[in-house]
């Protein structure tokens, strides 16, 4: 028997048509003899809808409590969708994170999975029945309800599917696959029919959500075999290789895109060694990520430093850095948070040079000011004005010929 373990998103479940053609779905791939664990999101916009409450009711609400909230998005799902099931003479249990053990640290909102004590799903499986799990919750050592993160349920997805040693790990949401681009930004984009995990990974990481960034790490860790697939149509998906891929691989994969960050400056600082660690240090101190940094050093022998912090961080991290600057006596400190980070990556720019000047070239001829650059091996990003997201993505997956099947290095 292949032990398939299907993941199926927000979109893939927003209603009770929806909920009935993915248990169809189900039904189907079971009578073709599959045993099967499927993991299910809430409906979408619920968890969205979920946190606004929580916000309404206090601002300040306690990460344990919120947690035990937002679960309740996926237990009304994988309910639903095992009614569904039943209904189709399909022998269907349900499960929340805690029934089924997915035992996890104890940081509410981005808790960690620790491990999967599966026995309870493996004997399900041996009587022949599917077990549907609930998305992106768990439960630490003391019986609390945790949650993995937005987008958490393809950590679950993955994560079961190592547990459980399946055949394959079937990711199922509202595009066909992973694309060059986001598909709604970028109607030319093409749909990838493999992809290596370390440029998912950068993709995932950069901001292109189809892959939670936790659950292709967790994928690339144990090599399981993944697939991203539509919900809706039928067709091959992406492969997530292991692998290198063959040499006539283009040198760029995709682009990707984030709006999620904030960027802080700090002027007329001393040029001095320490210097960076006093500034970064009490903000990563308040446990804020660090993203992008630049320093630069003025004719004045004093230096400028600017870095980027996730949005939610962004008031925090300004109170922070407003202080520092009074203790350094700083010239000034400036923050903008109408940037975004566009980023192109593919394994090809190791061998390859130039990528970075087709790119700049690309965003200057479309008069879009590059603000911030970083690099890494597989991977160029910058940040612009925010207004220029949809335009600059557009720009650079025209530049580097992304909507033709092969571009030729
Ligand atoms: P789900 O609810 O199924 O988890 P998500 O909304 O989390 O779905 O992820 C799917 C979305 O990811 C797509 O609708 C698409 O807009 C977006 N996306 C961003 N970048 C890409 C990409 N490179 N390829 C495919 N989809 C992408
Ligand atoms: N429902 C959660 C979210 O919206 C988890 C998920 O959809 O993967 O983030
Ligand atoms: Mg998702």
């Amino acid at each position: 028997m292949t032990l398939l373990v299907e993941k199926y998103g927000g979109t893939s479940v927003g209603d009770v048509a929806r909920i009935n053609a993915v248990a169809d779905k189900v039904a189907k791939s079971r009578a073709d003899g599959n045993d099967m664990v499927v993991v299910v999101s809430a409906m979408s916009g619920e968890t969205n809808r979920l946190s606004e409450l929580a916000a309404e009711v206090n601002p300040l609400a306690p990460a344990r409590e919120i947690d035990v909230l937002l679960s309740t998005g996926e237990q009304v799902t994988i309910a639903l969708l095992s009614m569904a099931l039943h209904r189709r003479g399909v022998e269907a249990r349900s499960y929340t994170g805690s029934q089924v053990h997915i035992r996890t640290d104890s940081v509410h909102g981005r808790a960690r999975i620790l491990d999967i004590d599966d026995a309870r799903v493996r004997a399900d499986i041996a009587d022949g029945r599917v077990v549907v799990v609930a998305g992106f919750q768990g439960v630490d050592h003391e019986q609390n309800i945790t949650t993995l993160g937005r987008g958490g349920s393809d950590i679950t997805a993955v994560a079961m599917a190592a547990a459980m040693g399946a055949d394959e790990c079937r990711i199922y949401t509202d595009v066909e696959g992973v694309y060059t681009a986001d598909p709604r930004i970028v109607p030319e984009a093409r749909r990838l029919d493999r992809i290596t995990v370390e440029e998912m990974l950068e993709l995932a990481s950069l901001g292109a959500k189809v892959l939670q960034t936790r659950s292709v790490e967790f994928a690339g860790k144990y090599r399981i075999p993944l697939r991203v697939l539509s919900a809706f149509e039928d067709g091959p998906g992406t492969l997530i290789t292991y692998e290198e891929l063959p040499m006539e691989q283009p040198l760029i994969s995709g682009i990707a895109y984030n709006k999620d960050e904030a960027k802080l400056t700090i002027r007329g600082i001393p040029d001095e060694p320490g210097i960076a660690y006093r500034i970064v240090g009490p903000i990563s101190d308040a446990h804020v990520n660090v993203d992008m940094i630049v320093q630069n050093v003025g004719a004045d022998g004093t230096t400028d430093l600017t870095f980027t912090v996730h949005r939610n961080d962004y008031k925090k991290s300004l109170q922070i850095l407003t202080e520092t600057a009074k203790k350094l006596k700083a010239r000034d400190v400036g923050s903008d948070d109408n940037i975004a980070k566009l980023s192109v990556v593919g394994v090809g720019m190791r061998s390859h040079a130039g990528i970075a000047t087709t790119m700049f070239h690309a965003l200057a001829n479309e008069g879009i000011n590059i603000q911030m650059i970083s690099t890494s091996e597989i991977k160029i990003s910058v940040v612009v004005e925010d207004k220029y997201l949809e335009l600059g993505v557009r720009t650079l997956h025209k530049a580097f010929g992304l909507e033709n099947a092969t571009v030729k290095p």
